[in-house]
């Protein structure tokens, strides 16, 4: 089968490797009909040294059941199944808990352990914990929405909840991409009152605004702090979500946080400490997050995605085929795509 491997900096390739097939009771083979590329690919596609051994990425799919385990009950073949970015068993103490990233028996799509799914299958552990069946047919005009569901959706609605998020709240997003895109679509359904999108990409700025972000701010560092200041009363805002991962993102967010506030962050942190922690420790200032434990999001969104209530979905401005996945991770990487759907070619 066809598949995405990344070798090196900037060296993503579509290969044939041998095709993905069940190995442990558990697991689920999956078709895969629509994956996508993650900002968080781009981290390896511009740091990973060529030395290292090479990665089949991806993290985000839908797709159809081909085979199934043994031990699986749930779920059958034909299925239409949305695949969290993270497996995980459903049962353990950590998944009854609601966090399934921390799963005893789980792990990560697209690492040296579990193959990643921008290829044209993909095999599923823990398939009944993991995968959740969809209600639609394999093309169904929701699919772009549906597969939010499998990372950036939940992601933002994680980095909400981390960031305490409620009704009549004033929200700040740090970043434009599609994660703090997902992120104004959360604060918006929580019931925030003012939203102000940090981020330099009209394009992406006026997606933002269509998904409810009442603000923009295009300044950086100290300047962006005092302009959400001024827009807040000179206060700040209660919430933050944070959805870049940097040193310089982290310490705005902690800038533009009133006292009491919080930030939640769900980009992969790219500093070694958390900066800002004097003004963080004297405002009393929470600092949550992590992976997001997108399959316990998937029950309380899909009804809303289902009945039309948020659009996700519109994050994706490219389809390409899985042929073309070098050119989306390029147009990713350059900015000149805010996320990328990979429609393959189902057997
Ligand atoms: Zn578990």
């Amino acid at each position: 089968m066809r598949a995405t491997v990344l070798h090196g900096r900037g060296d993503v390739r579509i290969e044939n490797v041998p095709d993905a097939r069940l190995i442990e009771p558990s697991d689920a083979l999956v078709a895969v009909t629509r994956a996508c590329i993650c900002g968080s690919d781009l981290w390896p596609y511009q740091l990973m040294e060529p030395v290292e051994t090479a990665r089949r990425m991806g993290h985000e799919a839908i797709g159809v059941v081909e085979a199934l385990g043994a031990d699986v009950r749930t779920l059958k073949v034909g299925d239409v199944v949305v695949m969290p970015f993270a497996y995980s068993d459903g049962t353990c103490v950590f998944c009854q808990e609601g966090l399934h990233t921390s799963c005893v028996r789980g792990g990560f799509f697209g690492t040296v352990e579990v193959a990643g799914a921008q290829a044209e299958a993909v095999r599923v552990p823990q398939a009944d914990g993991t995968l959740v069946a969809l209600p639609v047919g394999a093309d169904d005009a929701l699919m772009p929405s549906l597969l939010t569901l499998s990372d950036v959706m939940g992601t933002g609605h994680h980095a909400a909840r981390a960031a305490k998020v409620g009704r009549g709240k004033t929200v700040a997003v740090i970043g434009d991409g599609a994660v703090g895109l997902c992120g104004v679509v959360a604060a918006r359904r929580l019931g925030a009152e003012q939203i102000i999108i940090l981020g330099r990409h009209p394009d992406r700025l006026a997606l933002a605004k269509a998904f409810g972000a009442t603000d923009v701010v295009s300044e950086r560092g100290e300047e962006a702090v005092a302009r959400v200041r001024a827009l807040t009363g000179g206060f700040g805002v209660h919430s933050v979500l944070e959805c870049v991962g940097t040193d310089q993102a982290m310490r705005t967010a902690i800038g533009v946080v009133r006292p009491g506030g919080a930030v939640g962050r769900v980009g992969v942190p790219h500093y070694e400490a958390i900066p800002a922690s004097e003004p963080a420790f004297y405002n009393n200032v929470t600092v949550g997050g992590g992976p997001a434990p997108v399959r316990a999001y998937i029950q309380e969104l899909l009804p809303d995605v289902l009945e039309g209530r948020i659009e996700p979905g519109r994050v994706f401005d490219r389809v390409i085929s899985l042929d073309q996945v070098p050119d989306g991770y390029r147009a990713m990487n350059e900015r000149q795509a805010i996320k990328v759907m990979v429609k393959t070619s189902s057997r």
